[in-house]
């Protein structure tokens, strides 16, 4: 294993996520953009928890771990969630962490439910249970592009709860990014209308929304 473990290193070297150079899957100064703390925000009854502010470094480990399926890059996420949720101090409530559903297309892409999977990781680390209780109901568009009132007509009716679930218990949702709170809102009200108990969200990064 140990020539296996050093041939990978020659042929495929560690480098940063946020900027490339070798040695570490982070940086010493793309740390410094990467460092989890604790932010929250109210979006609409909702409290958003999340770990780090959105910068082109985040933006480069999200997309190595949500695109490209890294998993050096896929610890980072796990972890900055991880960190969130002991500083959230749920211990008096009945958690279930709700992974916000994909897309098809983004799945089959991806070759995984790239969410589904960063929650059960959470899950496991945490030690609390996973409900898979989303779906998407119709197609929605890549939101990057889009503002806060566009984002909103989007996600709207766009989640349902998944046919045969039953997540009881205080549900917290799990995203890599909120920007406007759309998709964090819609599967609140998703969960919410069909009778369930959503207390907070949590999201690895949090972004300003376009103007
Ligand atoms: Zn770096």
């Amino acid at each position: 294993m140990l020539f296996i473990d050093s041939l990978n290193q020659l042929l495929f070297p560690t480098r940063c996520f946020g900027c490339a150079a070798l040695g570490l899957s982070i940086c010493s100064s793309c740390r410094r953009d990467w460092h989890p703390g604790y932010y929250t925000r109210h979006i609409s009854q909702l409290s958003v928890h999340s770990a780090v502010p959105y910068s082109s470094t985040a933006s480069r480990i999200i997309l190595a771990s949500k695109e490209d399926g890294l998993e050096g890059a896929d610890n980072l996420i796990i972890s900055a969630i991880v960190h969130v949720l002991s500083k959230a101090d749920f211990d008096d409530h009945n958690i279930r962490l709700v992974p916000i559903p994909s897309s098809p297309s983004a799945r089959r892409r991806r070759g995984r439910n790239f969410i589904l999977d960063i929650a059960g990781s959470v899950g496991q680390r945490s030690g609390l249970p996973l409900s898979d209780s989303l779906e998407l109901t119709r197609r929605v568009r890549d939101q990057s592009g889009l503002d806060a009132t566009a984002r909103s007509y989007n996600m709207q009716g766009a989640f349902a709860l998944k046919k045969g679930t039953y997540p009881r218990g205080d549900l917290v949702l799990i995203d890599d990014v909120v920007t406007t709170g759309a998709t964090l809102h819609e599967a609140g009200r998703a969960l919410r209308s069909a009778g369930f108990n959503v207390i907070a969200a949590i999201t690895a990064c949090h972004a300003q929304p376009l103007r």
